[in-house]
């Protein structure tokens, strides 16, 4: 790993202003990148088409420009990765690290909820009609699917630079959903996808991502990507020690400047 030049990034999603824990999350990712000669960058995490606005995008680089946190290169749309998180979903189906899962909403709530009772995870055998030939014939039928990542047996260990050594055994995680029927991608693979390709050397984010951690380790893995490393920085809480909203008064970044 090129710990010597590190590439990290703020990934903000502009579906609101930019809150002053982001604002924090991006100065750590600055100064680190700043004291070690690497690279700060910027990407607006806009997949979300219906939560974001380009009113939003503009507020955050606004704020970031305000604060002085200048990026080195051009802000990256995670929109306009969809190719390339499509084609991840289908290396992932490919290597036989995902399964299509015909199941609706409903269904899967019902499965899910009974898996819940009986202390087991969803995987792909828990689905009624997901054999392999029943698959096939539904896929020819045109029926929609979504993508899931298969969870294999074991345990999953990540370094983390704040937490340190942090395990999470499989049992306790469900098959997720990376791409949704409709062809858009979830968070966990656009974000891995993307740090892939913009050789993000350390993710430091909120530890309110410490949980989808795991999650993406296996899909690095799954990918055959190297793994980054990861360090999940504190909230910013207000005085009831609950995480700073606005309830709180002020917690925008605009707020502050304001
Ligand atoms: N877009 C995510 C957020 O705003 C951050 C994702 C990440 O840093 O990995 O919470």
């Amino acid at each position: 790993m090129a710990t010597s030049s590190p590439r990290v990034r703020f990934a903000p999603s502009p579906t609101g202003y930019l809150h002053v824990g982001g604002a924090r999350t991006a100065l750590f990712n600055y100064l680190f990148a700043r004291n070690r000669g690497g690279k700060f960058l910027l990407r607006i995490e806009d997949t979300d088409r219906e939560r974001s606005s380009d009113e939003m995008t503009s507020q955050i680089l606004d704020a970031m420009e305000w604060l002085g946190l200048e990026v080195d290169e051009p802000p990256v749309h995670q929109a306009d990765g969809l190719e390339r998180h499509r084609t991840d979903a289908g290396k992932l189906l490919a290597a036989g690290r995902a399964w299509r899962c015909f199941a609706s909403q409903e269904e899967l709530a019902g499965i899910r909820a009974e898996l819940r009772e009986q202390g087991r995870p969803l995987r792909r055998e828990a689905v009624p009609g997901h054999g392999d030939e029943e698959s096939a014939a539904r896929l020819a039928a045109g029926e929609p699917f979504a993508l899931f990542f298969a969870i294999p047996e074991g345990s999953t260990t990540f370094d983390d630079i704040v937490h340190g050594p942090t395990t999470v055994e499989h049992a306790h995680m469900d098959d997720f959903v990376v791409l949704r029927s409709d062809g858009t991608p979830v968070y966990n693979l656009a974000v891995v996808s993307d740090d892939i390709q913009m050789g993000i050397t350390h993710v430091l984010r909120g530890d309110d991502h410490l949980s989808n951690t795991p999650k993406q380790v296996l899909i690095y893995d799954a990918l055959g990507a190297d793994l980054p490393r990861f360090g999940h920085l504190p909230m910013i809480l207000g005085s009831d020690g609950k995480r700073l909203s606005k309830r709180h008064g002020a917690a925008s970044v605009e707020a502050f400047r304001a």
